[in-house]
């Protein structure tokens, strides 16, 4: 059997062993809703997932009724930004977003506007992820009315951190909200919401190890500060009122299971994706001047590379490694779009943005794997 490397953990991770484990008393013979406490089957699901809450909550630094789950980040951007502007909706108000929001912000904004008449405002990223903060503190000061500012805190296609802290400073000052796309960096590093300073922020299980299907909402302490937003979904009134739906048991567990796993195991997770990446670059760096990374591999977003190679179709190449798991742009986008929005975003034209690759590293990807994949994308790529 070819050997196979997967390098698109960005995309989703594998369950940890632990995870399952605690995910399948929920499949099994802990089956009730937790919703049902009339009886003994409901209320011990009930009581074992809110165990498992209070533990995942302290580790996230968020009081119990901060937190609300969701079917996934999509849903969580969606629910955060459509329920601002549904909330809104009979004022002027606005939503800022920068360049390189995952496409649940963006299209969800898009949506927003032609919905409840959002007025929408971009926030350009530069060629190197800088973020002018005397322009957007410009445009924050001269809108009037409600506003939401959403930025990524890791984007998932190159190596950018953007500077959430300091942005969520400046639209506390003047009265707005800042709601935070974590999705990328909880794997990478703890995030706290009161330290950041953000009104709302979503996290992925599945991309530090958790199962698909969940998602995790978390609003600001202070319900001053949290973002306002009406709940997408109506119904039985599940999660604080927020989200009805009957609760993903196991997908909670699981989510719940994959913070304390990620938070016991990140430090290690981290080394691993450096030592990886490195030797990956370091071996496609024998392409000499054909490759192009779209932003330099770095340490502050560690397991993560986009990069290009003159010459060579993105889509071809994937054709012809189809062991080596990379991608093209962001999974979800790949139904349709021609090239991705972020490395277009960052200034390459449309021709190069289409064969921008990402590379993402974490658990079980060995040195020698990263090696191996690099000279195997090297080869294909000499031959192309
Ligand atoms: N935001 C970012 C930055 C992402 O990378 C993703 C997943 N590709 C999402 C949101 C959507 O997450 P989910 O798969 O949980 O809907």
């Amino acid at each position: 059997m070819t050997r196979q490397v997967y390098l698109d953990t960005s995309s989703t991770t594998p369950l940890a062993p632990k995870v399952r484990e605690a995910m399948l008393p929920f499949l099994i013979e802990n089956f009730g809703n937790p919703q049902s406490l009339q009886h003994q089957v409901g209320a011990r699901a009930q009581g074992a997932l809110l165990v498992a809450k209070a533990s995942a909550c302290a580790l996230l630094d968020v009081g119990e009724d901060q937190l609300i789950l969701t079917s996934g980040a999509t849903e969580a951007n969606n629910t955060v930004i459509k329920g601002f502007a549904a909330r809104y909706r009979h004022k002027p108000h606005h939503l800022f977003r920068t360049a390189i929001e995952h496409r649940s912000v963006t299209e969800s904004c898009q949506s927003a506007h032609r919905l409840f008449g959002s007025t929408l405002h971009d926030i350009p990223v530069s060629s190197s992820g800088g973020i002018d903060l005397v322009a957007f503190e410009k445009s924050l000061s001269s809108v009037k009315g409600p506003t939401l500012v959403c930025v990524m805190l890791v984007n998932n296609e190159v190596p950018l951190r953007l500077p959430v802290k300091e942005m969520a400073a400046l639209v506390a000052r003047y009265g707005g909200y800042l709601h935070c796309d974590a999705v990328q960096a909880f794997v990478r590093e703890p995030i706290s919401m009161r330290e950041l300073g953000v009104s709302s922020l979503v996290l992925s299980p599945h991309k530090f190890y958790g199962p698909k299907g969940i998602g995790l909402l978390l609003l600001a302490e202070d319900p001053e500060r949290a973002t306002p937003f009406e709940p997408l979904l109506d119904g039985g009134g599940q999660e604080l009122g927020r989200r009805s739906g009957t609760t993903n048991a196991a997908g909670a567990a699981g989510a719940y299971a994959a913070v304390r796993y990620v938070t016991q195991f990140r430090d290690g997770i981290v080394a691993s994706m450096l030592a990886a990446q490195e030797v990956f670059c370091e071996e496609l760096r024998r392409l000499d001047e054909l490759l192009h990374f779209v932003v330099p591999p770095n340490a502050a977003v560690p397991g993560l590379v986009g990069f290009y190679i003159d010459g060579v179709n993105a889509d071809a190449l994937m054709q012809a490694v189809p062991h080596i798991c990379i991608s093209r742009g962001a999974t979800c986008s790949t139904g349709g779009e021609t090239y991705s929005h972020v490395p277009a975003a960052l200034g390459l034209p449309p021709e190069v943005a289409a064969n921008v690759l990402r590379a993402s590293f974490g658990l079980g990807v060995s040195v020698d794997d990263a090696k191996y994949a690099a000279a195997e994308i090297v080869a294909h790529s000499l031959l192309a």
